[in-house]
């Protein structure tokens, strides 16, 4: 296995639960690739690739036992906070019932019936569409699960129900993440309703933290993986993926060739292609568009829309409006900045008081609509700009930070052009259309076990699993 990512490491405990012999080589000193905790400052803790967690299927966590091996997850509430720069704001709970109730008091009747039809809707897909993640792709199945409208249409057309455009915001903006599309363009129905397919929390499709950050899934899956006889090398990093006559025979490191009967890689798809001297996927695309800025605080600032610390508690949502979010689009594809930036925030130490000391926090921002040779310091100060329309007092309660754009996030992590899903997930790139797991790249015995695979990008452990699963049909019948 090429790499410790949560997927390599999902593979690895399959494999060996199996019986086969599996040793995983990871290029960096930690395991978890974008699923990982970090000391970002002394004695603070954070998650400066992934920060929530939904999409883990629920089938993993219980074989593999993460619970036992030191994963708890906790649902965040609010869901989502959407401050408005005028004092308004939108506010989501994990309860449908709750957020109706919310809805009809902040906004309207009419607002709060046009989410909850709409939610409704989605819930009863997101029901028929999970057991198909742990399947390989097939988009006719697919089609009967959540109908064409969620697999190809727009998320501007799914969410029309609901009359208020501020209030589609914050749900519009969950199908433009890891793309560079607007909210009328085609298959981002399906990007925001990935996101809703989640089974690592109760209820189902609600967002939570890992307790002790996002490292706390890949350590519990490193355990798992170890206990199952898995061996797991880091600072090994692959230099080469051994083919002869088509065949992949083994991997080639810095100390020597270790051979094997089946190679799987959890790198991406373009770094994949690379260490095995092939070509590239045709037209795959996998030009990051985000930057993430980890912000140290000395307190937390009260937002006007909503003072006290319960607004910090969940995810936080900073769009405005549905032409904003077309118009950040519009300028990252022309290469420009996008004026204005879309963010989705999240604060765990206001939650989670095992990651920093009392007194300091830290607040990731998950900057949206960038080209991918952005500046990541001229990015972060336009997303703080941003944020303070809506909470004027953070400016003077940053300590420190570090901002991450497409380079810095390929360099930490791994990922080829910084892309969060090892490919975007738009049309040309979903179910049938992502390579693998089999005979990637049309090398016999090259297994994809990452994001770039079916399907897809997120903290799933899909792909990885589906990858040990053709491993074992293959090898062991
Ligand atoms: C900024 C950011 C925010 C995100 N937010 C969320 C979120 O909140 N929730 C969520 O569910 N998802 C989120 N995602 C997406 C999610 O983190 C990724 O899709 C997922 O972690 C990818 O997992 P993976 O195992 O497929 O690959 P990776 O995590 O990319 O793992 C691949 C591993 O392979 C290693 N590797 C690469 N090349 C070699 C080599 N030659 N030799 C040895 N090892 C190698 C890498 O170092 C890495 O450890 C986010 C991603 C980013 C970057």
């Amino acid at each position: 296995m090429i790499g410790a990512g949560h997927n390599g490491l999902v593979a690895a405990a399959y494999l060996a639960r199996a019986g086969l012999t599996v040793e995983v080589f990871e290029r960096r000193d930690v395991v978890g690739g974008a699923c990982v905790t970090e000391e970002l400052w002394p004695g603070v803790r954070a998650s400066p690739a992934a920060y929530t967690l939904s999409l883990l299927r629920g089938r993993i966590m219980r074989e593999l036992e993460l619970e036992r091996h030191g994963l708890r997850v906790e649902v965040h509430e609010p869901y989502l906070f959407a401050p408005q720069p005028d004092g308004r704001k939108v506010v989501t709970w994990s309860d449908r019932r709750r957020t109706h109730a919310q809805l009809e008091r902040d906004w309207s009747r009419a607002d709060a019936a046009g989410y909850a039809d709409w939610a409704e809707r989605w819930e009863e897909a997101a029901r028929r569409a999970r057991p198909l993640m742990l399947e390989p792709p097939d988009r006719g199945r697919w089609l009967e699960a959540v109908g064409a409208g969620i697999l190809d249409g727009s998320i501007a057309s799914e969410l029309e129900g609901i009359p208020s455009p501020e209030v589609r915001v914050p749900f519009a903006l969950q199908g433009l993440i890891g793309t560079l599309a607007g909210p009328e363009d085609p298959g981002t129905a399906f990007v925001g309703f990935y996101h809703e397919l989640g089974e690592a929390t109760s209820p189902p499709g609600a967002w939570g933290y890992a307790r002790g950050g996002m490292g706390a899934v890949t350590q519990a899956l490193r355990r798992a993986a170890e206990a199952a006889g898995a061996r797991i090398n880091v600072s090994a990093p692959v230099e080469r993926i051994a083919v002869e006559d088509g065949v992949a025979r083994g991997v080639v490191l810095a100390t020597g060739e270790v051979r094997a009967r089946a190679v799987l890689s959890n790198a991406d798809p373009l770094r994949t292609s690379a260490l095995a001297d092939g070509s590239a996927p045709q037209g795959w695309r996998q030009a990051g568009p985000v930057v993430k800025v980890m912000l140290l605080l000395d307190e937390l600032p009260d937002f006007p829309a909503w003072p006290g610390p319960e607004p910090w508690r969940g995810a936080i949502d900073i769009g405005f409006t549905l032409e904003d979010l077309g118009s950040a689009a519009h300028d990252a594809r022309a290469g420009r900045l996008p004026e204005p930036p879309w963010i989705e925030a999240a604060c765990q130490t206001a939650a989670d008081p095992t990651l920093a000391p009392p007194g300091r926090h830290v607040l990731s921002l998950f900057c949206q609509s960038f080209p991918a040779d952005v500046d990541a310091d001229a990015a972060a100060d336009l997303c703080v700009a941003r944020f303070s329309q809506v909470c004027p007092g953070l400016p003077d309660r940053i300590l420190a930070r570090l901002a991450l754009g497409p380079r810095e996030l390929e360099q930490r992590f791994g990922l080829t052009g910084g892309h969060i899903f090892h490919g975007e997930m738009l049309p040309g790139q979903v179910l049938e259309e992502r390579p693998g797991p089999r005979r990637f790249g049309g090398v016999e015995g090259l297994y994809l076990a990452g994001s770039g695979a079916h399907p897809g990008g997120a903290v799933t452990g899909a792909p990885g699993y589906l990858a040990a699963r053709a491993v074992v049909e293959d090898l062991l019948g």
